[in-house]
């Protein structure tokens, strides 16, 4: 099989599909420090991208970030974009060429971090040109908090009159939404349900995953460091339903750190949820995905719940229903 394809339950038939636009953590991978200064002998895993095209290195990893293409009544795709992280331009040149994505119709933001939305002023780049800034917004959905964050980062992004003797200046056109961090408060964008999943990102601090899709249903949570009992039970084969897919965060392969699941959480996890699949995003330098991804294979034979890393540029095709 295709390298950049994974077929789950359901994705035969299905005609949408998930895109794997970055499965890296905030600094992204390779780090700058392995190759500026590198140890003796060098990071394995970073030192692949001096030799390595992105595209032929699976250890090459952006900011986290998903693109769905769901295909809607009518065979029409709309392309749903979950968080624009600090590597969105460059996720854009390699995989939205790859994959044949012509835009972005809608924008879901899971919080308010760097690696989550400092990508936003790129958005302009895959908008329709118009130097009055006369198109049509993208809709983009985000938390309140993350809203108040975002004004103070980002004010020329909201939209204003412009005062007397000020120059018009391109920039993305979006038409923004506030959704409650409440998994019994859905959303739509671009026409699919979403059901926000709280999560816990720091005891200080709450991210936001997401539920979609009615025929083959998928989880997708990012960043996370504790699942709250409520969000827990929505996504758990005891509670309100087996998942299809589930794809979590992890972010080292030992220990534990305060604001995200490290591998041991993060199969602690998966056991609890049993998911019928799972894929890790968020991955540092600390993982290679071929040798981890043989250690994950022995997991998933002895626990019976597959689970792997994802990478950059993957695709599954899901049935989305
Ligand atoms: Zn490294
Ligand atoms: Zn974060």
């Amino acid at each position: 099989m295709d390298d950049n394809v994974l077929a789950v339950n359901g994705g035969d038939t299905g005609r949408s599909a998930l895109i794997f636009l970055g499965t890296g953590c905030s600094s992204a991978v390779p780090n700058a420090m392995c190759l500026i200064q590198p140890s003796n002998p060098p990071c394995p895993v970073c030192s692949q991208s001096l030799t390595l095209p992105p595209e032929k290195n699976p250890n090459y990893r952006g900011n986290t970030s998903l693109l769905i293409d769901y295909v809607g009544s009518k065979d029409k795709h709309s392309y749903i974009l979950i968080d624009v992280g600090k590597t969105f331009r460059e996720q854009v040149l390699r995989w939205f060429t790859f994959h044949s994505i012509p835009r972005v119709d809608s924008i879901i933001l899971t919080h308010e971090h760097a690696d989550a939305v400092l990508g936003l002023d790129d958005i302009r780049a895959v908008q329709p040109y118009s130097s009055s800034n006369d198109i049509d917004p993208t809709p983009i959905y985000l938390s309140q908090s993350a809203m108040d964050s975002i004004s103070r980062k980002f004010p020329y992004l909201l939209r204003k009159k412009l005062t007397k003797g000020q120059e018009i200046r391109r920039v993305a056109q979006l038409d923004w939404h506030i959704i409650e961090a409440d998994c019994h408060r859905p959303f739509f964008a671009s026409g699919l349900k979403f059901v926000p999943l709280p999560v816990m990102h720091g005891e200080d601090y709450i991210s936001l995953g997401f539920l979609f899709g009615e025929r083959c249903k998928i989880a997708y949570i990012s960043d996370i460091s504790r699942f709250p009992a409520t969000t827990e039970y929505v996504i758990s084969k005891n509670g309100a339903g087996q998942l299809d897919l589930l794809i979590l965060d992890t972010l080292y392969r030992n220990g534990s750190h305060n604001t995200h699941f490290c591998l041991p959480q993060t199969l602690d996890a998966i056991r609890r949820l049993c998911p019928k699949r799972a894929l890790l995003v968020g991955m540092t330098h600390e993982f290679d995905h071929h040798q981890d991804n043989e250690f994950l294979a022995e997991w998933s034979k002895r626990e019976g719940i597959p689970v792997q890393l994802a990478r950059d540029g993957l695709m599954v095709p899901v049935d989305l229903g």
